[in-house]
């Protein structure tokens, strides 16, 4: 096949860079590959004579021979055009207007107009901030290529002829196992800073290098990564744990100084990571992977730092809630979220302070206990730390502790003499404190002893 791979630095005038087309016989991403929805939808944009093309991470992995997660769709349709076409569709997105076409409960194709960076006199000065207008300039399908951020992301497969179309050097960048950034990386990160994660990102996903001016140029925009909306990093921090790349990512993030920026409340070292990694391993599993799950072992290390053997619950819980409250504020984590984070955290202090404790029976039959060990199961893994007193817990969550250990495990207490409480008086502060959360919600059999 030849290739002519263009210059990717600025993007060319409409017209005047040829692309490289690689025919249907060139190629391996057949129809079969291919979601019947979006299918459904390209034939029908193209029967009624609008460009139809597949785009994005879609066309990248079929030609990686990778599942792909979405098949989005790309056409010179306006939204309101394919609203017309297709009567289960909705137009969404205030930022990006896109059409939303679903086909029964559960399948979504999303359609997108091609698009293009409009030039900074376009952009009017009442648009806020730019974003509304700048993101929704029509454009060719080649501008659409130079508006995306990777050359791996910005490959086409066309629905006309069943060819891969390349404007920005994607295939040989695919073939050379190259995650580059279309123009120059550090206008492209000032422009949108989140694209320096995402090149971290797809270069663990897919096992790709990095080409060597984005080290640099992320060393000289990382701050910039501060003027970020939080909601958007949000949504990208979970889309490495979903992939399970959220042990060497963050690292990676960590040593290109971007952590900071990302996750500004979390202070982790060597554990953490190594702590990520044994959750990467968990999700590989088949484990479905929870945001509070997460945030409880990012916080990990942290919080083992400073918890000690005989704190009250109590304690334990202003604690953990100390640690939470920051990353909960920070990214405006639902208090819900937060609780299960929080739950998991005192869970898991009371497995690492030993067996035999008051309320062990209520708390081994909490629903957040089963949660609580693995989360202990993967410190032990991480840290390589001890394993009797885990296997004794696992023993007994699954119900096969033999006699001997279920006795040891009780300890004999003196029985207290009954005082009568007088009304208003506060039941002993550890209790207390157990019962009620900040957030309000009863978390008496994790947190509190019974
Ligand atoms: P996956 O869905 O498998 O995580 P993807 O490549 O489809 O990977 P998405 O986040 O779904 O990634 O985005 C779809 C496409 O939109 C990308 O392939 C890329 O072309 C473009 N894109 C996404 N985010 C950006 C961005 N911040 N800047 C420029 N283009 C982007
Ligand atoms: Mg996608």
């Amino acid at each position: 096949m030849q290739m002519s791979v263009t210059s990717i630095n600025e993007p060319p005038e409409a017209g005047s860079v040829a692309a490289v087309i690689l025919p249907r016989d060139a190629h391996t991403v057949s129809r079969s590959m291919i979601d019947p929805n979006s299918l459904k939808v390209l034939y029908r944009l193209r029967q009624h004579g609008y460009l139809a093309y597949l785009v994005g991470g879609s066309v990248r992995d079929l030609l990686l021979g990778r599942q792909p997660k979405d098949f989005d769709v790309g056409t010179d349709a306006t939204p309101e055009q394919v609203r017309k076409l297709f009567r289960n569709c909705r137009l969404v997105g205030r930022r990006f207007r896109l059409a939303h076409i679903m086909f029964g409960r559960t399948s979504l194709i999303e359609v997108a107009t091609f698009r293009r960076k409009p030039l900074a006199e376009e952009i009017p000065a009442a648009d806020d901030g730019g974003l509304l207008f700048a993101e929704n300039v029509f454009g060719t399908p080649q501008q659409d290529a130079f508006r995306r951020d990777f050359t791996i992301n910005a490959l086409f497969y066309d629905v006309a002829d069943f060819s891969i179309v390349d404007h920005v050097g994607g295939l040989a960048d695919l073939r050379a196992g190259v995650i580059r950034v279309i123009g120059d990386p550090d206008e492209r990160f000032a422009e949108d800073p989140v694209r320096m994660l995402r090149a971290l990102e797809f270069s663990a996903r897919l096992g790709f290098a990095l080409e060597q001016s984005i080290p640099e140029a992320i060393g000289r925009c990382a701050e910039q990564l501060r003027a970020a909306a939080p909601a958007r990093i949000r949504e990208e921090i979970l889309e490495l744990f979903r992939h399970k790349v959220a042990g060497s990512v963050i690292q990676k993030a960590d040593r290109f100084g971007l952590l900071e920026y990302l996750l500004p409340n979390l202070k982790a070292g060597r554990p953490t990571f190594d702590l990520l990694r044994q959750l990467d391993m968990r999700t590989a599993a088949g484990k479905r992977i929870e945001e509070y799950f997460a945030m409880a072992v990012m916080n990990l290390e942290h919080f083992s730092q400073h918890i000690l053997v005989d704190m009250s619950i109590g304690d334990v819980h202003v604690l953990a809630n100390r640690l939470l409250a920051g990353h909960c504020r920070h990214f405006t984590i639902a208090s819900g979220v937060k609780h299960k984070a929080l739950e998991l955290l005192i869970a898991f202090f009371r497995l690492q302070r030993g067996r035999g404790k008051r309320g062990e029976q209520r708390f081994l039959h909490h629903p957040a206990t089963a949660e609580a060990v693995e989360l202990y199961s993967l410190w032990c893994s991480a840290i390589n730390c001890e394993r009797e007193l885990l296997e004794s817990w696992q023993r007994s969550l699954a119900g096969d502790e033999p006699a001997a250990e279920r006795n040891s495990n009780k300890k004999v207490r003196r029985r207290r003499k009954k005082k009568p409480q007088h009304a208003g008086q506060e039941a002993g502060s550890e209790d207390k404190a157990a019962v009620d959360t900040e957030d309000g919600h009863s978390a008496e059999s994790v947190t509190g002893d019974v």
